[in-house]
């Protein structure tokens, strides 16, 4: 696509920058799709985000995604923010609607989708889910909205603990329905029986990811059972020894990458109206893109 005057700017701000495939993810679809659109990343410190939305507002680009360390402080630059983002309390993409920032969180909507897109519906299941950090809250406050019938969130006690109590509080007074426990992931025994009492296990810690690649945190292989299915947020590897070991048993398996992809194709259509070709952006990420954190 050439690019006129009419094109209009998408990009991601944060740092660092580089590493990341949305440029590459994105500018593909707009070629393959002869939208008249161009996305850059620009690196943006914390303490300068608030003056970059203001110089993004001024230059009427379309939107922008937000990633570390810009996420917080981008949600207090919006004008509106979606449920999902305000519940969360962070903000990774942002639509510029003829003047009005409005913030969207799509993590926990493209973990969602992710599973959907492998079969497994969300409503009215049970969910396991470790972790207590950006993608758990994305997820469990998406979940809870989406409405799935319960949770157990397991969190180690380290200085993220305190944010799974908020967001297990934030559930039980905005989703009354979803029921939702919070416990120490130290406690192993529980552990394993509430996931013997779940359609679905969720890893959305670290583990699994660089130094902890390799690591699972479900050691005994007999907690794998036919009718669980497994997800990872961990994308890179795309492998990870938790999927591995859950697909061996015969589980269906959810990757870090369906997240990541359908996180993009929910901002996608945000900023277009339209729907992003993920089949292809998939088989791009898998074979080369840099496999950078999205937004
Ligand atoms: P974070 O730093 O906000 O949270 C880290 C979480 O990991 C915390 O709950 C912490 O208690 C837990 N943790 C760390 N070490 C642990 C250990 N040894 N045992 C048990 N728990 C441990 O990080 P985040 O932003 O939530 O990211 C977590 C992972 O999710 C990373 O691998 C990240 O790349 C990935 N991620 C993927 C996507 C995607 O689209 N697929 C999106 C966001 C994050």
């Amino acid at each position: 696509m050439d690019i006129s005057g009419y094109t209009q700017l998408l990009c991601l701000i944060g740092s660092p920058v580089g590493h990341s495939g949305s440029p590459a993810m994105y500018n593909y679809c707009f070629e393959k799709q002869g939208m008249d659109y161009a996305y850059l990343a620009f690196d943006i410190k914390k303490e300068e985000t608030a003056e970059a939305i203001r110089a993004l507002k001024l230059l009427h680009v379309k939107g922008f995604n937000v990633t570390m360390p810009c996420k917080t402080a981008a949600k207090d630059c919006c004008d509106e923010l979606s449920q999902a983002a305000e519940l969360i309390g962070a903000v990774n993409t942002v639509v510029n609607d003829q003047g009005r920032l409005v913030g969207h969180n799509t993590d926990g909507l493209g973990w969602v989708q992710g599973c959907r897109a492998n079969g497994i519906e969300i409503k009215g299941k049970k969910m396991t889910i470790a972790g207590s950090g950006g993608a758990a809250t994305a997820i469990t406050i998406t979940s809870a909205l989406e409405g799935i019938r319960e949770m157990s969130v397991f969190a180690m006690k380290d200085s993220f603990y305190s944010n799974a109590e908020a967001t297990v509080e934030k559930i039980r007074s905005h989703v009354p329905g979803c029921r939702v426990n919070l416990y120490d992931l130290s406690d192993k025994a529980k552990f394993y029986e509430e996931i013997g009492d779940s359609e679905l296990f969720t890893n959305a810690t670290r583990v699994g990811m660089k130094p902890l690649d390799g690591e699972s945190l479900i050691g005994d292989l007999h907690v794998f059972r036919k009718g669980l299915a497994v997800s990872d947020v961990v994308y890179n590897p795309q492998m990870t020894k938790l999927l591995a070991d859950a697909r061996a048993a015969g589980c269906r398996i959810v990757t870090g990458l369906d997240m990541l992809v359908w996180q993009g194709a929910e901002a996608f259509r945000l900023y277009t109206g339209q729907e992003m070709p993920v089949a292809e952006v998939m088989e791009g990420v898998k074979g080369g893109w840099k496999h950078g954190k999205n937004s």
